[in-house]
């Protein structure tokens, strides 16, 4: 198996780091927008009670929502991290299952992918 070449390595290096960048900032804003959504103001004011309630579903949701989103991102981030470790011990681009390369398209669309396409339909079939 040809192994794939330094400098190819160091643009999937170079796009992992930008993703992780992106997603770092991404995780921080929703952060910051779901503790801002706090509905800690409602809790001295009791008169249009039963009106917030509503409006305070909705703002749980809301943050459940943004909060949710924000451990996809962490989880993201973990397997940029580990490509990025995969990249430094030089087995980046090669499927952890069948040990066969990942294609260069799946590999730009998705520079963190640990297993080439056949396998990963294999695994998310039931
Ligand atoms: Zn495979």
């Amino acid at each position: 198996m040809a192994k794939m070449l330094k400098k190819e390595a160091m643009q999937y290096r170079q796009a992992l780091l930008k993703l992780k960048d992106r997603i770092t900032d991404d995780v921080k804003h929703i952060s910051e927008d779901a503790l801002k959504k706090s509905p800690k103001e409602a809790s001295g004011d009791i008169s249009g009670y039963s009106l917030h309630m509503a409006d305070l579903a909705t703002d749980a949701y809301d943050r459940e929502f943004s909060l949710g989103l924000a451990s996809n991102d962490r989880n993201a981030l973990l397997q940029i991290d580990d490509a990025l470790k995969r990249i430094e011990e030089g087995v980046f681009g090669v499927c952890e299952k069948c040990r066969k390369p990942i294609a260069k398209v799946r590999l730009k669309a998705l520079p963190f992918a640990r297993l080439c396409l056949k396998c990963q339909r294999f695994q998310e079939k039931p």
